[in-house]
Parts: structure tokens; sequence; C-alpha cells
């Protein structure tokens, strides 16, 4: 089998991250991490050297890959620098965009007083931190974006934003967080390409095809 991606390192980041508010409770998120680890898989099949960084998932580790599983989005900034060098990075991982400013060793009384407010602080940006390395940026790097709306002209700012190569857009008004399949639109800085809706498993190994020929 031909495998273009020989040689190469691909860092992708796939599954929630797990935000602690005390030793029980967290903040989180719906997605299942299947179309994060289809990429690494659909990567390692064309003979790249993959990591996978993952928030907590139900999922076994995929053959063939360095798998680090990490619970918040401070930890998996810290295991995506400590993965670098990389030629690719994908960042499919669902971060959570706040934590707890100050999670409690103790479980928290569900008593009304104490959970009147929740400070939280803002987590980092792993996607745009690893976009505007000055030293070291990958080669290419893809973003993904999962928006129940305008979901072209809302990928194609969030590229700009980032700073990143592609956002591999998602459609999640149905039922795509969790489910088998998507419906995805690529946004490169040619334009946009719409993807028909296929299983997970098709989705990653188009995209990895779409990555082996870029670089
Ligand atoms: O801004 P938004 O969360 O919609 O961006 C989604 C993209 O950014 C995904 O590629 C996701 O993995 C990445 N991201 C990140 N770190 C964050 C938030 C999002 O890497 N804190």
């Amino acid at each position: 089998m031909a495998e273009p991606l020989a040689g190469r390192h691909v860092l992708v980041t796939a599954g929630p991250t797990r935000e602690p508010i005390d030793p029980v409770r967290y903040i989180s998120n719906h997605s299942s991490g299947q179309q994060g680890y289809a990429i690494a898989a659909a990567c390692a099949a064309l003979g790249a050297r993959v990591t996978l960084v993952s928030g907590p998932t139900a999922l076994p580790d995929p053959d063939a890959m360095t798998v680090v599983r990490i619970e918040t989005a401070l930890d998996m900034l810290a295991a995506v620098e400590t993965a670098m060098p990389a030629d690719v990075f994908i960042a499919v991982a669902a971060v959570a965009d706040w934590r707890p400013a100050a999670p409690s060793d103790t479980k928290i009384k569900a008593d009304k007083s104490s959970f009147a407010t929740l400070p939280l602080a803002e987590n980092p940006d792993i996607l745009k931190t690893i976009s505007h390395l000055v030293s070291g940026r990958p080669g290419l790097v893809v973003g993904f974006a999962a928006e129940t709306h305008d979901v072209e002209a809302l990928a194609t700012a969030k590229r700009v934003r980032k700073g990143c190569d592609w956002i591999v857009a998602n459609d999640v008004s149905g039922d795509v967080m969790g489910g088998a399949e998507n419906a995805v639109t690529l946004v490169t800085e040619a334009g946009s390409e719409h993807w028909p809706r296929a299983p997970k498993g098709e989705i990653a190994a188009r995209l990895a095809s779409r990555i082996a020929e870029a670089l």
C-alpha cells in the first residue's frame, strides 16, 4: 500500500476536555472522539507517525500510534507542546472554553448558596496557540468548526481568526455529535468545498489524502 505520509509526524487532538468543579463534578461536552480518532487512524494508515492527544472517551486506543490521555484543556496544551515538533497539527478536540477558576478539593455541598456562582477562567486556545508559533509551527495546521447555522461564513471567519491553514466545518444541527456520520465543508485559502454526508471514517480518509497531497 502507498504510504504518502511516511516520515511525517501528525499530531491530533480529539474528544472533549473535562474541567473539574470538585472531586465529583466537572464541565464537559458531548464530543465522542470518533471523528478525531478516525482521522488519526487514517493518517497512520497512510504511513504517518501519529500522536493522538485525547480527552476522556469511551473509545479504545487506536493501533499504530502514540496515545496520550489527558483530562483538562491545560493538560491537553501541555501534551501537545511535549509532542511537538509535528509536520501536521489537526485540532479535532472539543476543548471546553472555560474551566472553574478554583476547583474545590472537597465536594461542594449542594445547597443553593454554594452554587449561586461558579467563577470561571478562560482556557487556552490550543489551535490558535499552535497556529501562531513563530518557530516550529507545523507546516499544515487544521482546525475544526462545529456550527449549527451559517456554517461556511462562520468557518471562513474562524480560519482567519485562529490563524490555521484549513478549517473542517461540521454542520452539527443534526445528530453529528456522537453520531456515525458527518457532513463537512473544507475551508482553505482557496475557498470552500462541500463534501457529501458520509461515515466519519470516510471523511477521515478523504482528509488524510488531502493532507498527503498538500504536503
Ligand atoms: O472557537 P471554537 O471552539 O469553535 O474552535 C474550534 C476549533 O478550535 C477546533 O479545531 C478545536 O479543536 C480548537 N480549539 C482549541 N482550543 C480551544 C478551543 C478550540 O484547540 N480552547
